[in-house]
């Protein structure tokens, strides 16, 4: 067999039917066999300095794993992202590699890149369907770290403390673990089964999940530093307050955050309503603001439920939107209708106090703003109704505030997130924060390299501690 690859493109992804998926909840993406595998991990030059490896925030050591590939020898594989990523499996399957390790890849000048992401999902779903092997337990420090949220950022500060023999606690809100994983992220892009899995493996690492503990009611930071014995503290409380356009209708029945929308659906799984207990109501048409992945995910997941009709409403133009390319094709494939430069002004209400519209306003891009994106600005008098009779509102979210108003002598910036030096270390003793409570909403790779270097920070404090 030739040990080289030269195809200019990626080995395409087998994927289930826009048609058939638009209407089920199964993963999209279906994942390479271990052919497909083999063809793609071919393509990687092998560089002596891999730039992709420069673009990975947890620096998995790309070309070795994917010589492991070329070699068939899978265990080998994830033996080593393993090494640096303790979620691979929903790495290889959300993170955006476009932008990070792929954008770096050599082939990407003259091609497309290696499908790094692909390859690392399939070294991780090779060891779920083979039994997931755990490190052996170090000696135990005799030390404890509190983790608050379990998130990617809390789960892997976690991860990275156990390893090195800390005795770790992770409180968690939600009867679930796993932050956005669990309850933001449709399944369709994420298996629940998945995150749950890699959640396990965390656990077997030696740390403790504790569920139901809103922190900040039920204990404060410094009831776990004074009280409850912990040594250091890690603050991964994300970003999930959403946000709101602030115009008149938004009170009417039917509208809706994305947040609560997909938290009905995704953790408490309104898809099988009457037999789970949350309900949720989706018309049948219904429209989606905002143009990031939260709006894909709304949009697509209202299809799922069986709208007919789902529009985005974005305000720039489609060159803008922050969306990952690959979730804009899906949702279009599946019959998402894009309403580009386009602003909502209105909802309208019918006499019962239900949604039947959404007065929007035309736009043109004018001069850049702030954020180097040239700014929309409304083209007078172009107003127009679209009937609608469900509205989510995908535009954004703020920190999650419960946890930290309650904690004293904690920095935040000006936008309410926590202030950190470049390893997470906050104005407080023994205390410390990453992922989306720091940088605002992000990305699940930027929350767990946070956790990364965090753990590695408290585990100095506690040795000179
Ligand atoms: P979170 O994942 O938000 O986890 C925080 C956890 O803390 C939650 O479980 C919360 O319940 C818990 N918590 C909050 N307050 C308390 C408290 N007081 N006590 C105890 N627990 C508390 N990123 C990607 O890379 N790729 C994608 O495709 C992608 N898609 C996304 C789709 C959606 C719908 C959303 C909402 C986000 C998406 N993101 C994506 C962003 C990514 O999920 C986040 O950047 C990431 O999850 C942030 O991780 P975190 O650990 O900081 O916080
Ligand atoms: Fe392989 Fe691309 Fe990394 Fe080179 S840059 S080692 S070709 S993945």
């Amino acid at each position: 067999m030739p040990s080289i690859n030269r195809s200019k493109t990626k080995t395409p992804m087998p994927s289930q039917d826009p048609e058939e998926r638009s209407r089920n909840f199964n993963e999209v993406a279906l994942g390479y066999a271990k052919e497909d595998a083999i063809n793609e991990a071919m393509r990687c030059l092998n560089c002596k300095k891999p730039t992709c490896v420069e673009g990975c925030p947890v620096h998995v050591q790309i070309p070795n794993f994917i010589k492991h590939i070329v070699e068939e020898d899978f265990e080998g594989a994830i033996k080593v992202i393993k090494e640096t990523n303790n979620l691979p499996a929903i790495c290889g399957r959300v993170c955006p590699q476009e932008e990070q390790c792929e954008q770096r890849c050599v082939l990407a000048k003259r091609g497309e890149p290696v499908g790094i992401g692909r390859l690392e999902r399939f070294a991780a779903d090779w060891e779920m369907q083979n039994g997931i092997k755990v490190p052996e337990k170090p000696a135990p420090r005799g030390k404890k770290v509190a983790v608050i949220g379990s998130g990617p950022a809390g789960l892997t500060c976690a991860g990275d403390l156990a390893k090195l023999g800390y005795e770790v606690t992770v409180f968690e809100a939600f009867h679930e673990p796993g932050g956005v994983l669990i309850y933001g992220i449709p399944e369709f892009r994420l298996p629940k089964a998945i995150v749950r899995q890699e959640v396990e493996f965390i656990k077997k690492l030696g740390v403790e999940v504790k569920t139901n503990m809103v922190m900040g009611q039920v204990l404060t930071v410094d009831d776990l530093l004074e009280r409850e014995g912990y040594d250091a503290v890690f603050i991964g409380t994300g970003a999930g307050l959403p946000k709101f356009l602030n115009i008149p209708g938004e009170n009417y029945l039917g509208v809706y955050s994305a947040n609560e929308f997909l938290t009905r659906i995704n953790l408490m799984k309104a898809y099988n309503f009457p037999e789970t207990d949350t309900p949720v109501k989706v018309g049948k048409k219904v429209a989606v603001v905002g143009g990031g992945n939260v709006a894909m995910d709304a949009a697509r997941s209202a299809l799922r439920m069986g709208a007919q009709e789902v529009h985005i409403i974005y305000r720039r133009s489609e060159e803008e939107m922050p969306a990952r390319k690959e979730e804009v094709e899906h949702a279009k494939e599946e019959g998402i209708i894009f309403n580009f430069l386009t602003n909502p002004v209105r909802i309208l209400g019918d006499e019962n106090g239900w949604v039947k519209g959404i007065e929007c306003i035309r736009m043109e891009l004018g001069e850049p703003d702030a954020s180097g994106r040239r700014r929309p600005v409304p083209v007078k008098g172009s107003e127009f109704v679209l009937e609608m009779d469900t509205v989510i509102i995908a535009i954004g979210t703020g920190p999650n505030p419960l946890l930290i108003r309650a904690t004293e002598g904690i920095k935040l910036n000006k936008y309410g997130y926590i202030e950190t030096d470049e390893n997470g270390k906050t104005s407080k003793e023994g205390v410390w924060a990453g992922g989306d409570i720091v940088t605002g909403a992000a990305t699940v790779i930027l929350a767990m390299g946070a956790g990364k270097k965090a753990a590695q920070s408290i585990h100095e404090y506690l040795q000179n501690k």
